[in-house]
């Protein structure tokens, strides 16, 4: 039996977040925020309770007592699982402490520390209690280990921070994967039948999902494009100019990388010795620099660019936003478009592949 037919009680899906305030969101769905407000938890983190004799919560939040201990006095002895969209400290660390509280079987992707769910579910399982039943989606991105639940039946996807209400989410690697990030925003779209609504682990109910799944992909789409832009620019700007504009940079010594000198191409090929002291390294004076050409285009810095990318995002955020510039790079290096000295390495340098730009 579908929830929906089971409840008869004022539910309302668009209720403000406010931690500590149980809201009934839909037949069957509470929702319950965290205590934990911050830039990157929005209002708090969402806790689900759904079910009706017998509950699973979603997303039992992070290790704090009340918060816990709310979610344990909502349910009156019925909860019987607890499903983690990921293992991050904000989502998954109250598993523990609310399933010695109720004696609920934990369930997740994957084992990490901090997090050791007694049942690991894969893409398309199905995790029920008694009148309700939700089937995992495996979404990769955020983090490795991510999934979303689908309550079948209703339609309903919780998404963790796969997507979120109000704020945009970090892709950090190396555990986060723009690349997969995309996919996994993609195969939303692909579900059947689809959802008829997002309820995130930060933020309010969502309508029409397939139109907000559409545009974050659009936007993600479009800062990919704007970090293209920046780095064929920057690696094209004479290294003195963009040294000028830094007042108070050590303008003396500041190595640069050829793009052909990256540390995965032509190590071999160094026959010039005088010119490449450092090996791959080059101490570029700025009155060598006047005109810079395709074949000497300059390696760029994540901190080089974030200003330049990120120039609609406030400057308070660009410390987070450093993150996702460098999921994007990574992206853009996986697919051939952009080299780097090692992509794994928040400050190395990049460049555009080829003479593409
Ligand atoms: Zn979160």
């Amino acid at each position: 039996m579908m929830l929906s037919a089971v409840y008869s009680e004022h539910f309302d899906p668009y209720q403000a977040c406010i931690p500590g305030e149980p809201a009934k969101l839909f037949p069957g769905v509470t929702r319950v925020v965290a205590p934990n407000p911050g830039v990157m938890t929005g209002p708090g983190t969402n806790s689900y309770i759904i079910g009706s004799d017998e509950l699973v919560v979603v997303d039992p939040g992070p290790e704090l007592a009340e918060h816990v201990h709310l979610l344990a006095d909502i349910g009156e002895g019925r909860i019987s699982k607890i499903a983690v969209t990921h293992k991050h400290l904000d989502h998954a660390p109250a598993a523990a402490l609310l399933a010695r509280l109720t004696g609920a079987e934990t369930a997740g992707f994957t084992r990490s520390p901090g997090f050791e769910p007694d049942r690991l579910l894969a893409n398309g399982d199905i995790l029920s209690v008694q009148g309700a039943e939700l089937q995992a989606i495996y979404t990769p991105g955020h983090s490795s280990d991510h999934l979303c639940y689908m309550l079948v039946g209703e339609n309903l996807l919780f998404t963790g921070d796969h997507l979120m209400q109000g704020s945009t989410v970090v892709v950090a690697p190396l555990d986060g994967d723009m690349a997969k990030y995309m996919d996994s925003l993609r195969l939303l779209l692909e579900i059947t039948p689809p959802a008829r609504a997002l309820l995130p682990g930060h933020g309010m109910w969502m309508d029409d999902p397939a139109r907000i799944v559409s545009s974050v992909i659009e936007h993600r789409q479009m800062r990919e494009e704007v970090v293209w832009e920046a780095l064929c620019r920057l690696s094209k700007t004479p290294q003195a100019t963009r040294l000028s504009l830094d007042k108070d940079g050590d303008q003396g010594g500041r190595l640069s990388r050829r793009p052909d000198e990256s540390g995965d191409q032509d190590k071999s090929t160094d026959g010039d010795r005088q010119h490449h002291p450092h090996r791959g390294l080059q101490v570029v004076p700025g009155s060598e620099r006047e005109s810079i050409d395709d074949d000497r285009r300059q390696g760029i810095s994540i901190d080089d660019m974030i200003t330049t990318v990120y120039r609609d995002v406030p400057e308070s955020l660009h410390s987070i936003a450093r993150y996702s510039l460098w999921a994007h790079l990574r992206k853009m290096t996986q697919e051939g478009r952009v080299c780097a000295a090692d992509m794994n390495g928040m400050s190395t340098l990049w460049w555009p592949a080829g003479l593409s730009c």
